[in-house]
């Protein structure tokens, strides 16, 4: 059977992203050791997750005569913004449509940090108010782009379908073939989730290579009652998209007690992780994402679940330029004595 068109790859990482024993954040937390899978890394700077997922969603774009990249999230998307620069790289035009938060009031959330990348790398940005409807948004700015002889390509939100799935889909067979390599055994494999498409793409490579290697995502965002059926169907539809129906549907496990007060609010858990993968590692997480993400890693280490002779793998999914959007928390907020105010 031919591939379908879709999965074919637009090269956008320089190749494998890392992966990393944190020598010091395991022996402070007195836990596995863990190991960092860079994909902060990936792809063009400032990277992370969503350039995977743009290899595959901008191969099918130029595969489809796309003129303009459009696509969808927060103010601060990480996602958007990455968009933004694989757009600028290969020389498409691209069009953010970008909803204001209703949650966070700090003033470097409307002017900091990932929209500063946005503007200078020439995107066409369109804020609308909290309570407005992304999707019809975006697709009023497809209809406006193709009435003045464009050809816009949208992306969903996080770049979460099937197309954008094949990415971590990928980033499966890369870590398991690293773990090979360093004679690796991970108890867990834990990332954090958002749309779903990289904990989709995860489990379904991993279910495809048949690791018994277990899952976990942690929702910044979505409770699990929503998550994993968005999750799932990505799952059958990466099985139906490559003709693969013998892979079977792996289960879909969710970690929700970071999301806390909700999306892209911190918390004071969030915030010591960040602050300790930062003075005990020099790595930088975010606020809104994968700080929440090792928030959970760490509580489950405090609490026991893994052997300390045991290693598990954090996928670092990226994010940092949201830290510049949250001087509320991350400067002003610093005691002298080095902790946080929240
Ligand atoms: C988008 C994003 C995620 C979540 O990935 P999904 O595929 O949307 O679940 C995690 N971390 C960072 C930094 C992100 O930008």
């Amino acid at each position: 059977m031919p591939a379908p068109s879709s999965d074919q790859r637009y090269p956008l990482l320089a190749g494998p992203t890392a992966l990393m024993p944190l020598r010091r954040l395991s022996e402070h937390l007195g836990g596995p050791t863990i190991y960092m899978k860079r994909d902060d890394m990936a792809g063009p700077f400032p990277g992370g997750n969503k350039s995977r997922k743009l290899e595959y969603l901008l191969a099918d774009a130029l595969a489809k005569g796309a003129d303009t990249l459009v696509t969808i999230g927060g103010l601060q998307s990480n996602h958007c913004r990455q968009t933004a620069v694989v757009a600028a790289s290969s020389g498409l035009d691209c069009t953010l449509v970008l909803s204001e938060s209703a949650a966070v009031k700090d003033v470097q959330f409307g002017r900091n940090g990932n929209l500063v990348i946005d503007a200078l790398l020439g995107a066409r940005l369109h804020v609308i108010g909290a309570n407005e409807d992304r999707t019809v948004a975006a697709e009023n700015v497809c209809r406006e782009l193709v009435e003045s002889g464009r050809h816009p390509y949208l992306i969903p939100v996080g770049g979460s379908n099937v197309v954008g799935a094949l990415g971590y889909r990928r980033a499966a067979g890369e870590l398991l073939d690293q773990c090979r390599h360093a004679d690796l055994r991970p108890a867990e494999i834990v990332v954090c989730s958002g749309s779903g498409g990289t904990q989709a793409g995860l489990a379904f490579g991993l279910a495809e290579l048949q690791s018994s290697i277990p899952l976990l995502g942690v929702s910044c965002w979505k409770r699990w009652y929503e998550l994993s059926p968005i999750i799932e169907s990505l799952v059958v539809g990466l099985r139906g998209m490559l003709g693969v129906t013998d892979v079977d549907i792996p289960e879909i496990a969710i970690d929700e007690q970071e999301i806390a007060a909700g999306y892209g609010v911190p918390t004071e858990q969030a915030i010591e992780a960040i602050q300790l993968c930062a003075r005990l590692e020099g790595i930088l997480l975010d606020p809104v994402y994968t700080g929440k993400a090792m928030a959970g890693l760490i509580r489950r280490i405090r609490a026991g679940t893994y052997k300390r002779e045991a290693s598990m793998v954090f996928i670092h999914t990226g994010g940092s330029p949201a830290l510049f959007a949250y001087d509320q928390f991350a400067v002003s907020g610093l005691r002298p004595g080095g902790g946080y105010d929240l």
